[in-house]
């Protein structure tokens, strides 16, 4: 669908999306002084509301997974904050900076105007003209699973992002593919419930929940993790968890609690499911992975001479699982009882209504800390979109920053007039919006 050319609206900024990422941006932008709207298809926060597990805490305890500005209340500093009361949390935030936010507005496309400058945002409400937009619709947008699994053998299959509870699952095992932090955390609660469990373990790092005292984000930040720049070439999933006051994902405590760990899901074939023949070198990678991260935090206490209470347990990781050692690479699922499949295979992002010159070969977002290849169009919430911490709570604020400062200084140049012809600033609309009104009245 084309953009209709008449906008009946203007501002100097249309952010895409009330996630965090978007009222980040909606806070520095007020700071800023800088005129903008926040468009949302469904409600603020909507994705830590209605888009995961009905017991979903956050990965990372509440004084480090929140804003800067703003404690999450009723929740304590070492606590873990339920979905909801994430959710919550912005909703309150977004008030308590009286962010411009219209919901249940969907923006349909965005397109550079012809023969003016900026853009054309056109809403399932009409038609915007703003000189810049800023896409904050989320590092997860699209659940993907690889169809290599015929219905006809596990008739029940689900991504991770539709899994609400045991109870909504029909009756009998279940095979949960992928253990990063949503394939575990869903894997033991199936479990608990007292579900029949096959777990398909790929490469992932799983760091101690805690250690010597500290949450393993005091450790990622201490060590100057949070802020490395890119992943290592065979950067992997991460499996941690917050739910029961937060623990380290264990896959041998999973073997005890009776899950039986696989290997990567490969196929079905012949009426059945096939495992690749890489679990214990998956296993034993991620122990390698928690081992390091150990190490490295000793070697911190030591150089800077903390006094943290020293940890053995965690250094001692006993044998393998029989499961692990002698795994089942093909399993017949009717025989096994699997009735379900959930697939904890991660997310890709949909830009396709972004119709700019802001992506690379790939259709991948070029960018620069956010800041695109198109003049005025920007990015936000993207994993690794300036660092690690990127798509979470805290980095996506420190990015939100950088890319409404860049806003404020491309405004400063289209502020400038030489000193005899400049207006009061306080007395007329900055230059970018009056050049589009003026253009709107034509
Ligand atoms: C299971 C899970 C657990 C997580 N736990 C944590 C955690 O504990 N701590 C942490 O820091 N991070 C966590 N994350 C990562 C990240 O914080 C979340 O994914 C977070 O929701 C990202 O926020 P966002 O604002 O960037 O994007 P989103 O929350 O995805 O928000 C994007 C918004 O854009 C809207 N939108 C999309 N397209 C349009 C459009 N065309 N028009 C209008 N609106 C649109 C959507 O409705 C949505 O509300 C988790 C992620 C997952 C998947």
């Amino acid at each position: 669908m084309l953009a209709s050319p008449h906008p009946t609206e203007t501002t100097e900024v249309v952010v895409v999306g009330a996630g965090q990422s978007g009222i980040a941006a909606s806070a520095h932008l007020t700071r800023l002084g800088i005129p903008h709207l926040v468009l949302e298809k469904a409600d603020v926060a909507d994705r830590w509301r209605h888009g995961r597990w009905d017991s979903l805490v956050a990965n990372g305890p509440a004084w480090h997974d929140r804003f800067p500005d703003m404690e999450i209340p009723g929740v304590g500093p070492d606590e873990f904050a339920t979905k909801d009361q994430m959710a919550d949390y912005f909703g309150a935030f977004a008030r308590s900076v009286d962010a411009p936010v219209r919901t249940g507005v969907e923006v349909l496309s965005v397109s550079r105007r012809e023969g003016a400058s900026g853009f054309l945002v056109e809403t399932s409400e009409g038609t915007i003209a703003a000189g810049n937009v800023i896409a904050a619709t989320g590092p997860f947008q699209v659940p993907v699973f690889p169809r290599i699994i015929g219905g006809d053998l596990v008739p029940h299959q689900i991504h991770s992002a539709e899994y609400r509870n045991p109870d909504q699952l029909p009756d009998g095992g279940v095979l949960v593919v992928g253990a990063g932090s949503s394939g575990a955390q869903i894997a033991e609660e199936l479990r608990a419930a007292g579900r029949q469990v096959h777990l398909s373990v790929g490469p992932h790092d799983r760091p101690p929940r805690s250690y010597r005292g500290r949450d393993f984000v005091w450790w990622l930040g201490v060590l100057g993790k949070w802020d490395a720049t890119a992943p290592d070439s065979d950067h992997v999933t991460i499996a941690v968890s917050g739910a029961r006051g937060g623990h380290t994902i264990d896959f041998r405590e999973l073997a005890a609690a009776g899950i039986t760990l696989v290997g990567r899901t490969e196929a079905s074939a012949g009426g059945a499911l096939r495992f690749a023949d890489d679990l214990q070198r998956n296993i034993t990678a991620g122990d390698a992975n928690l081992l390091e991260l150990l190490a490295e935090a000793d070697a911190y206490v030591e150089a800077n001479g903390l006094d943290l209470p020293e940890e053995h347990e965690l250094h001692e990781l006993g044998p393998l699982p029989d499961c692990v050692t002698d795994p089942v690479r093909s399993l017949d699922p009717r025989a096994a009882g699997i009735t379900s499949i959930i697939w904890a295979t991660g997310y890709v992002q949909d830009f396709s209504w972004l119709r700019v010159d802001a992506f690379d070969g790939a259709g991948r977002p070029a960018h620069l800390r956010g800041v695109s290849t198109e003049s005025g169009i920007y990015f936000l919430g993207l994993p690794w979109l300036s660092r690690r911490g990127s798509s979470f709570i805290w980095g996506t604020w420190h990015d939100a920053m950088h890319v409404a400062d860049h806003i404020a200084t491309r405004r400063r140049y289209a502020q400038y007039a030489p000193s005899a012809q400049t207006s009061p600033p306080s007395q007329a609309p900055s230059r970018p919006a009056q050049q589009l009104l003026e253009e709107i009245s034509r």
